[in-house]
């Protein structure tokens, strides 16, 4: 028997405001001591009223424009009651009926609904004192997105939460680091008989890394399925994810939203975006940076790999390094393929074994290096000694390799001397040459290299040998 899985997701992602949701407490929910960004906004005491974060929102509705979603011209915080040690006001401050987007599509998965609210707190229950709760992190701007139960597939799962990761950070949003829980996945699984019929859906939350989306969910079509096919019937329940033992585990019976007894919070005033400086589409749209998609087309055109792509696209940094190598017309074609595979191998490698930073790379000094590279006036040997220098210099690879006389000999002229030392030196060798053993030749090629400390144009040279020989 076959079943059909249907998958949707539910996002939360913390949001890099300078201050949280509804207080001026620093938002800093990751570093600093326990409890050291309170105040009595966010810690709810009587009489306190809080003010919803502009920057908070301008980042939400910049993320819709990222997404196509439909901006509300009409929103409104509501109150989420629920008691639990991490909530001190006993509610949180969400979104219900009227969320700031609506629709959009993300890596072909269409989206329901993003909204803004603030974080719980974090307990600890580890620590052998019984319960610990931090409140530095109640009250951070939380951005929440649900998408459609469109998904039919763990993989597609994934990368649809890696391609979100990419936009938040390109857009400046959200460090979205999972391992973090500055972004947290939750995935609501069912799996059917007939096509085009849900069947029992079920929470899965935990799910702190793009493999754990992954596994859980393949997990939890394969576990439902074999509950249907044994006659059982799959409960609506929460499920957590167990990392280690790869498998899910019910946590609790799943609440509805009656549960929760949603209602406007009558201490925040309704919200026109239209009426707002900071929320009109045209101001929004020209702080909109260059988004993966865009890249990835405009990277390809240049004649990049995909491979190479993703990888520059990734980090922000390298990203950022290789947008102003191609801000220089001369960057195209080979030029532009070259710079790409020595930043995308040997430069990466230099960073990240913790030898060079990339801040000390001077990208019109790199680009040097990949135009002379091209124009064969350095040999890939001798760039990829100097690379490691031009982290440190202030001086260009092209006077750098003038002074230690590096620069690729092409010139026939120039390399005679060399190639007449050779043939006398090994007249042996050079002998064998001509009697037919051809291993020879590159031996006598490699003596030639060695006196010029690898400076001579080794075809070049392979061919004024054999001439020189014959
Ligand atoms: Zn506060």
């Amino acid at each position: 028997m076959t079943y059909t899985p249907t998958i949707g997701l539910e996002v939360h992602a913390e949001l890099k405001t300078k201050s949280k949701m509804f207080c001026g407490c620093k938002n800093d929910p990751h570093e600093g001591e326990a409890n050291s960004y309170i105040c009595p906004v966010c810690m709810a005491h009587p009489g306190t009223l809080p003010v919803p974060n502009e920057q908070a929102i301008e980042m939400v509705l910049m993320f819709g424009q990222a997404v196509n979603a439909t901006v509300a011209k009409y929103s409104e915080f509501d109150r989420k009651n629920y008691f639990y040690p991490d909530i001190p006001k006993a509610y949180q401050i969400s979104q219900y009926a009227y969320p700031f987007l609506s629709g959009g599509e993300l890596k072909g998965v269409a989206l329901t609904r993003v909204h803004l609210e603030e974080d719980t707190a974090r307990s600890q229950h580890d620590k052998g004192v019984g319960s610990l709760v931090d409140y530095n992190r109640a009250g951070v701007p939380l951005m929440e997105l649900v998408t459609e139960p469109v998904i039919h597939d763990a993989k597609v799962a994934g990368d649809f939460a890696r391609e979100l990761q990419l936009i938040l950070r390109t857009l400046g949003i959200s460090d979205a680091n999972m391992e973090r829980g500055e972004m947290r996945v939750e995935a609501n699984i069912s799996v059917s008989k007939e096509a085009g019929k849900l069947g029992t859906k079920v929470e899965v939350k935990n799910l702190n890394s793009f493999k754990s989306v992954e596994s859980a969910i393949a997990f939890e079509i394969e576990r439902q399925a074999e509950v249907l096919e044994n006659g059982g019937v799959v409960s609506q329940e929460t499920r957590g994810w167990d990392e280690t033992k790869s498998r899910t585990f019910t946590q609790r019976s799943k609440e509805t939203a009656k549960d929760y007894r949603y209602f406007p919070d009558p201490d925040i005033p309704k919200i026109d975006t239209s009426k707002h400086e900071a929320f009109s589409a045209t101001r929004l749209a020209e702080k909109l940076p260059k988004l993966p998609e865009n890249k990835r087309i405009e990277y390809k055109n240049l004649g990049l790999t995909s491979e190479q792509i993703e990888v520059i696209i990734a980090q922000s940094d390298v990203d950022a390094f290789f947008a102003m190598l191609v801000e220089n017309p001369t960057c195209t074609g080979d030029v532009a393929r070259l710079a790409a595979n020595y930043l995308t191998s040997d430069v990466l490698s230099l960073i990240q074994s913790g030898e060079r930073q990339l801040i000390d790379l001077n990208p019109k000094h790199f680009l040097e290096l990949a135009t002379l590279l091209n124009e064969s006036k350095l040999n890939s040997r001798i760039a990829k000694d100097l690379l490691p220098d031009l982290f440190t210099t202030t001086v260009g690879p092209l006077a750098i390799a003038k002074e230690r006389g590096l620069l690729q000999v092409s010139d026939a002229g120039a390399l005679d001397t060399v190639i007449k030392e050779i043939v006398s030196e090994y007249a042996d060798i050079a002998a064998e040459y001509k009697a037919g053993k051809e291993a020879a030749l590159q031996f006598l090629v490699g003596q030639g290299m060695k006196k010029t400390k690898g400076a001579a144009n080794p075809a070049v040279l392979k061919e004024l040998l054999e001439k020189a020989i014959k």
